[in-house]
């Protein structure tokens, strides 16, 4: 049988009473919108994470757009992130016509690294005409966080907001808190692929903030106010189905366990893999949620190649760091801008990650890369 990227199946069969059971409670019900299992996953959730609130929502791009529409962030201002993540983090600050700054990232976490963004923060606050410095996104690339201390000093230096991206990183901890409680805001998905993925599309985001709380609960069903009626500012349809708050109810039982798995599957790779690939640096502070286990080779082509021969299945996040991409060319980016993130972008593959990785078809994975 094939090795699958990310095996849901194995996942699935260890929960399906519990699935069961709950979408059996639902259909009974019949509150497909906003029904008592989204408050009860809201609730599961901002308890694991150790922040007051957790307001769940339609995908983690929404959840990160929603924060952005809560700060009113728009012309003139004037957000720091990585160039190297997903497209979604940057996406949403151009969706309100804010301007993105990339900052390069460390060259062992692939994180946006805190010594570059004081540097940019630093340049921006100096010439005010370049806009309003308002916040940064740092993202916690393939599940494990930045150095949230160190750009926290930074923020509270220049007076910005902190949004975390933790769309890779549900599970994940630094210095002993869990992901998703840093910042001032962070935003989670729950994609199917993701730590902590439903049966569609789905987000979260965590403060403890009471007036960003009750922002965002407004933003999240058209800027409602008092009543469904009444509109008290512009927000969007941002929900979660009550059916996928069934499912992550469901997978939350077994979610810590989980993380521990991923740990010792990361675990075998990197001891089987070194010298020969640069393995994942995971920081001594910190407990990845292994969103990817991601190496880099010299020839990347050659070992994705060596993979495919064995029926293998690889990726590349990401082959294109965002300043080039053609979305953003209104920014200016160039080639050479951020020389570490295209660097890595040229060499880093994802290989298998999931909880129920065995170590024989991990054995029959790194055979296949070591040809
Ligand atoms: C997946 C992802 C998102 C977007 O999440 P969706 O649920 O797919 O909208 C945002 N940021 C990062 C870093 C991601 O990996």
């Amino acid at each position: 049988m094939a090795i699958p990227f990310i095996d849901l199946k194995a996942q699935q069969s260890r929960i399906k009473a519990s699935i069961d059971r709950r979408i059996a409670k639902l259909l009974e019900h019949g509150t497909y919108i906003m029904g008592p299992e989204v408050a009860e996953l809201e609730k599961t959730l901002s308890s694991y994470v150790g922040v007051k609130h957790c307001v769940s929502c339609s995908s983690g791009t929404d959840a990160l757009l929603m924060p952005l529409m809560a700060y009113g962030m728009g012309p003139g201002d004037v957000i720091f992130t990585t160039p190297f993540t997903f497209i979604a983090t940057a996406e949403v600050i151009a969706i309100l016509r804010a301007k993105t700054v990339f900052v390069d990232i460390d060259e062992r976490t692939y994180n946006i690294d805190p010594a570059r963004l004081e540097d940019a923060v630093k340049r921006y606050a100096a010439n005010p005409s370049l806009g309003k410095i308002r916040g940064v996104i740092p993202v916690d690339l393939f599940g494990q966080t930045p150095d949230y201390d160190a750009i926290k000093t930074i923020a509270d230096r220049y007076g910005l907001w902190v949004m975390e991206d933790a769309a890779q990183a549900f599970g994940a901890s630094y210095k002993g808190k869990k992901s998703c409680s840093f910042g001032d805001v962070a935003a989670t998905s729950f994609f199917p692929a993701k730590p902590l993925g439903c049966y569609g599309d789905g987000g979260a985001i965590f403060t403890n903030s009471d007036e960003m709380h009750k922002a965002l609960v407004s933003i999240r069903v058209h800027g409602q106010g008092e009543d469904k009626y009444n509109n008290v500012r512009v927000g969007i349809n941002g929900r979660l189905d009550t059916m996928q708050a069934a499912i992550l109810l469901a997978k939350m039982e077994i979610f810590d366990e989980e993380i521990g798995l991923r740990n010792q599957v990361a675990d075998r790779y990197s001891k089987m893999l070194q010298p020969k690939y640069v393995t994942p640096y995971v920081a001594p502070d910190c407990v990845s949620a292994w969103a990817q286990y991601s190496i880099l080779a010299e020839n990347r082509a050659d070992a994705m190649a060596k993979l495919k021969a064995a029926n293998i299945p690889s990726a590349v996040y990401y082959p294109k760091p965002l300043h080039l991409q053609d979305a953003f060319k209104e920014l200016g980016g160039k080639k050479g801008d951020f020389p570490l993130s295209e660097r890595i972008a040229e060499k880093i593959f994802s290989i298998p990650m999931h909880p129920y990785l065995t170590a024989e078809d991990q054995a029959m994975i790194v055979q296949a890369l070591m040809q």
